[in-house]
């Protein structure tokens, strides 16, 4: 047993329920752990991670930033924070940007945003406001976010809930259509869902919902911290669709790896409706938050990341397919985002994400049946082979213990 591991369950709040690794380095797609065992990271930190580690322009841009203004506070203005922000609005479509740290925050202040569009530009009567969310959906912890969640464990003994949302099965334009009410403000979804279990509506859906949103004056706020900024095979998932939301909730890779940071983009009228005092967050658009940010985003577009994560994505996919397992139900994804549905019959995903780690690959399941591989965009076909070389394996062996048991 390691000793950072039993410090770790003793003093840390056992929210989590980790793999048995005690990492110590990084670099690239790899991490290391303290005895120097090498691992391909599959996970990439929920997606926050997708430059890879230690990237070496993300932490020249970190580590020159440190050095000459790190924390101010929006008491005052700073040299980086509106050219991160103008460089955000314009390779997203967006007006306006409101920086926060984690994507929880960005979350609530998109909620406030509608809620206050909603009164002030919609006309809603006071306290009346309705935001839909959909069944399925992962938007973040706080109390108010957990009162929109369906997975009861999430909210569990932590009520009295915030009132003032409705749920609506994820994938199904119609229903989002009937649910409707002149006191909805929004409508908060994510374009496929990550920890959901990389779930992916059907084809169409978000075109559908922003048709009928905006016939009925609602906001479409597309919660994109996990699929954003490349992650799915293009800088927005929306993009797939040709949807530009009301709304835009970026988080996780928009740090670089690096730090927390996350933002709510909206376009102006919606924007408009913050006036000093009504939000804000000490940390939010720290000057080193926005180097860093704006370096993550240049990367991202000059290295061309997002079409890499769709040509590595498909190649992956069509590899993972070529695996004859009676333990796969269904393999899905888009670009670097790929869940690999398990037969909970017949294996769990925990048991495979144990054994792909000893083998020196990390992933996490989700949702007990779902094998997430969501690697930094960075991965090569050479490490893509390596990786399904080790899941074909992982599963064979496990099929033989089923079938000799
Ligand atoms: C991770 C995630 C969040 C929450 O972000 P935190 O930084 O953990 O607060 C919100 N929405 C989606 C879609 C996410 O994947």
């Amino acid at each position: 047993m390691s000793s950072a591991l039993d410090l770790e369950n003793q003093y840390c709040a056992h929210n989590y329920h980790p793999l048995p690794v005690v990492l110590s380095r990084g670099e690239g797609v790899y991490v290391w752990d303290e005895n120097g065992k090498k691992y391909l990271d599959m996970m990439s930190a929920y997606s926050a991670v997708s430059h890879g580690h230690a990237n070496p322009r993300l932490v020249a841009a970190l580590t020159k930033q440190a050095e000459t203004l790190c924390i101010v506070s929006r008491a005052f203005y700073t040299d980086k924070l509106g050219e991160f922000l103008k460089l955000a609005c314009d390779i997203t479509g967006q007006d306006m940007a409101l920086p926060m740290n984690t994507g929880a925050e960005a979350v609530e202040t998109a909620v406030k945003a509608a809620r206050r569009w909603g009164y002030e530009s919609k006309g809603i009567e006071q306290n009346k406001a309705e935001i839909i969310a959909c069944t399925g959906n992962f938007h973040g912890r706080t109390t108010t976010i957990i009162s929109f969640s369906d997975e009861t464990e999430y909210q569990k003994n932590f009520g009295p809930l915030t009132p003032g949302f409705k749920i609506v099965e994820y994938g199904n334009a119609d229903a989002l259509e009937a649910m409707i009410t002149p006191n909805t403000a929004a409508f908060l979804v994510e374009p496929i869902q990550g920890e959901g279990g990389i779930i992916i509506p059907p084809k169409g859906y978000l075109k559908r919902c922003q048709e009928i949103c905006e016939k009925n004056n609602v906001l479409l706020i597309a919660d994109e911290i996990q699929t954003g900024l490349g992650r799915t095979g293009s800088l927005l998932a929306c993009d797939h669709e040709g949807v530009k939301p009301d709304g835009l909730i970026l988080g996780k890779a928009l740090g670089g790896g690096i730090l927390p940071v996350s933002m709510f983009l909206a376009k102006q009228e919606v924007m408009d409706i913050f006036v000093p005092g009504t939000h804000g967050s000490t940390f939010g658009g720290n000057p080193l938050a926005a180097a860093v940010g704006m370096e993550a985003l240049n990367i991202l577009v000059e290295d061309k990341l997002p079409e890499r994560s769709m040509e590595m994505g498909n190649y992956m996919i069509g590899e993972l397919r070529k695996i004859n397992s009676p333990l796969i139900d269904t393999i899905r994804g888009s670009g670097l985002f790929v869940g690999i549905e398990i037969d909970p019959g017949l294996g769990s995903a925990r048991e495979i994400c144990e054994r792909l780690m000893e083998r020196g690959l990390l992933s996490k399941e989700t949702h007990e049946t779902v094998v997430r591989l969501a690697p930094p965009l960075v991965i090569t076909l050479e490490q893509i082979d390596w990786a399904v070389k080790q899941i074909t394996e992982v599963l064979q062996d496990m099929d033989e213990v089923r079938l000799a048991s």
